[in-house]
């Protein structure tokens, strides 16, 4: 198993190249359904895309929360903690999706609207950061934000590393080289709910389920302001604090 992300010699027409900073070499991008057909008949069998706004490499596009259980966890407890970060994002304004990963978590994502003063990825990062330390200080028996994997002990780990520039998270609907051929599979959210068995979402039962209902289907409307949220979480920002002070 090796991954990819340059084009090389001989990659399909079908998938497109293209440049970003910090690197003379051209990234591979899908923008159609041909180019996920392409990807196929070279056995590319996982994609896990960057979270950035289409085209936009420098501009998060959207926050993906990876919830990793300790390996003594049941997977309610991961549910459990998918639906608290839900009610959290929520009381920010902002819309939260689940999915499963194919592996052993929950991934909750939050599409972000554009914004004509579009923040950068350290912000949104920090951003992340500041809801997962919060979460993890409220109940600091169930959640940690540090990778240190010996001290996890029964404990999901929060990882909002995932938002960053060129950080990846497996795309929803994605196979999985796991045992099973499980796949990333986007969740309605009262499948969220005790008795959540990812296991059952593999390349064979996915294309029925998606005819059954559709996961996700507001996602593209669903995407709010970051900058509204962050003011939300922190008060009100720093310059207008300053203009406070100077008219003291
Ligand atoms: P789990 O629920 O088991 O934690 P996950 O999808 O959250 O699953 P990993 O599969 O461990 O987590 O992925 C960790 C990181 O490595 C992510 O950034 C992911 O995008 C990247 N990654 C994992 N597998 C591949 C792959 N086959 N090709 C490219 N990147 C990958
Ligand atoms: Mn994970």
């Amino acid at each position: 198993q090796f991954f990819q992300r340059h084009a090389m010699p001989g990659s399909s027409a079908l998938l497109e190249r293209v440049t970003v900073r910090g690197d003379r070499k051209p990234y591979l991008q899908i923008d159609r359904v041909e180019g996920l057909v392409a990807a196929a008949q070279v056995a590319a069998l996982e994609l896990h895309p960057w979270n950035c706004a289409p085209h936009k490499p420098e501009v998060p596009g959207r926050l993906v929360f990876d919830l990793d259980p300790a390996p003594d966890l049941g997977f309610n407890t991961v549910v459990k903690a998918a639906l608290e970060l839900r009610e959290r994002l929520e009381a920010l304004g902002l819309r939260a999706f689940c999915k499963s990963t194919g592996g052993k978590g929950l991934h909750v994502v939050t599409p972000l609207a554009s914004d004509p003063e579009p923040l950068d990825w350290p912000t949104a990062k920090t951003f992340a950061q500041a809801l997962c330390v919060q979460m993890a200080a409220d109940s600091p028996e169930r959640f940690l934000t540090t990778m240190a994997k010996k001290d996890r002990g029964g404990r999901i780990f929060l990882d909002y590393l995932r938002n960053d520039r060129m950080a990846t998270a497996v795309a929803p609907l994605s196979p999985r080289a796991r045992e099973g051929a499980t796949v990333s599979m986007p969740l309605l959210w009262p499948q969220v709910k005790s008795g959540l068995d990812p296991g059952r979402f593999t390349v064979r039962s996915a294309p029925a389920l998606l005819a059954r209902h559709k996961p996700w289907q507001d996602y593209a409307k669903s995407a709010r302001s970051l900058r509204a949220a962050i003011r939300r979480l922190t008060g009100p920002t720093k310059p207008a604090a300053r203009t406070r002070r100077q008219r003291r």
